[in-house]
């Protein structure tokens, strides 16, 4: 019923506020201006497209929100970065467009975005690309598929065995939470690859422990994969160095030129060419992981959890906003009553200290001369589970690695 402007006309209407006038913040060691902007807006590809004012067919002439790529350039090579679409440009574009409607396949573009009427804010570079999305839910399956295909044609194994391997693989941490499901099989005897999120990311990477000492050594197609996975490890770092986004593109490159090559009857999807725009957004926008639209997601699952709960169907924004209130008053810096020193762990037991390894005792200085002590499986301290068999990097020099007891 209603388009972008009108939805998001109460926000911009305090964002510009927040833009132009600011906030006026009281203390005790005077009064204090804060002023503040948008700096991404995130969504997956058809959000984006739609509130950027870009078309929103993925098979048009034009399908990239961040360069005038073509359609036939796409197919022909996917790496090509063809001229960024800039401000300047965009803004003209889209008043072309508005005149002459024809024109929106020739830019790729349909109507001005709401958010350009921010003063430090413009789609051209505000739209970052969301990997879950394009690498989770479509790369990484689309590779996966093709490469466990080919290997089970050549026999390299069965299906049957691959799943097998997945159902009894010794996972890990969060690996054993998000441990892949079994993969369907077709009648022929094919594979079709269809995970969550987080699933995808450990059948990926733990592909080549699962089932690569069945695969030749150097197998070209089977190195399409090690090359996807070296390019993810640098797009889904948590940080990386500048001189690493260097490396990636480099990783990113040659793998969407193997994959091209390698398996040539496969369609070129536009998600396969915005990987090579990942590197120049790393450096605007830092390391993508944290732009991605899984952490909407996850915040998503608690409101309809409490939904589910509450069964409310009077007033449910009122509810939600209300019970989120109360979650994040026990999750504010203000109060400490649930802190307990942030440390979570599982049920205690006691450990004879003569059955630890030498070098554990020694790190453990202040307990190493008691005969017991109290151990636990697991700890979670700030959010993050350690557990035994786990290991902890410390740093980037092989040495320091170090094991968790
Ligand atoms: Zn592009």
């Amino acid at each position: 019923m209603y388009s972008f402007s009108e939805i998001l006309q109460p926000l911009m209407f305090d964002l510009r506020i927040l833009e132009n006038e600011g906030l006026l913040v009281s203390r005790s060691d005077g009064n204090h201006w804060f002023r503040g902007t948008v700096a991404v807006v995130i969504g997956d590809n058809l959000g984006s497209h739609a509130i950027g004012g870009f078309l929103e067919s993925f098979n048009s002439y034009r399908v990239c929100r961040f360069c005038m790529i073509t359609k036939s350039q796409l197919h022909s090579n996917p790496v090509t970065l063809a001229c960024s679409r800039t401000k300047t440009g965009h803004n003209e574009q889209v008043s072309i467009v508005l005149q002459y409607q024809s024109l929106a396949t020739t830019y790729g573009v349909k109507s001005c975005s709401v958010l350009n009427q921010l003063k430090y804010f413009h789609v051209v570079s505000g739209l970052p690309s969301d990997i879950a999305h394009d690498l989770f839910e479509g790369v990484f399956c689309d590779v996966v598929q093709c490469v466990i295909n080919y290997c089970i044609e050549n026999s390299f194994f069965t299906a049957e065995y691959l799943n097998q391997r997945i159902g009894h693989f010794p996972y890990l941490g969060s690996d054993k939470v998000n441990k892949p499901s079994a993969l369907s099989i077709s009648p022929g005897g094919k594979v079709s690859v269809k995970q969550e999120a987080a699933q995808m990311w450990c059948l990926l990477r733990l592909l080549p422990l699962l089932v690569g000492h069945r695969v030749p050594v150097e197998n070209s197609k089977w190195e399409v994969l090690l090359k996807l996975l070296d390019s993810s490890h640098y797009i889904c770092a948590p940080s990386i160095y500048r001189h690493e986004v260097a490396i990636m593109e480099e990783c990113i490159t040659d793998f969407i030129n193997s994959f091209q090559v390698e398996f040539p009857d496969q369609a070129v999807k536009p998600k396969l060419h915005y990987m090579s725009h990942y590197p120049q957004q790393t450096l605007q926008f830092g390391p993508l992981v944290h732009c991605w639209t899984l952490w909407f997601e996850g915040k998503h699952s608690y409101f309809k959890s409490i939904n589910r709960i509450t069964k409310n169907k009077v007033n449910i924004c009122k509810t939600l906003a209300h019970r989120h209130q109360m979650h994040q008053l026990t999750k504010g810096p203000f109060t400490n009553y649930l802190d307990a020193n942030k440390m979570e762990h599982q049920e205690t037991y006691t450990l004879n200290m003569s059955e630890m390894p030498s070098e554990v005792k020694e790190c453990l200085h202040t307990v190493k001369h008691m005969e017991h002590i109290l151990a636990v499986k697991s700890v979670t301290y700030d959010g993050i589970t350690y557990s035994s068999g786990l290991c902890v990097t410390l740093g980037e020099n092989g040495d320091l690695l170090s094991r968790v007891y």
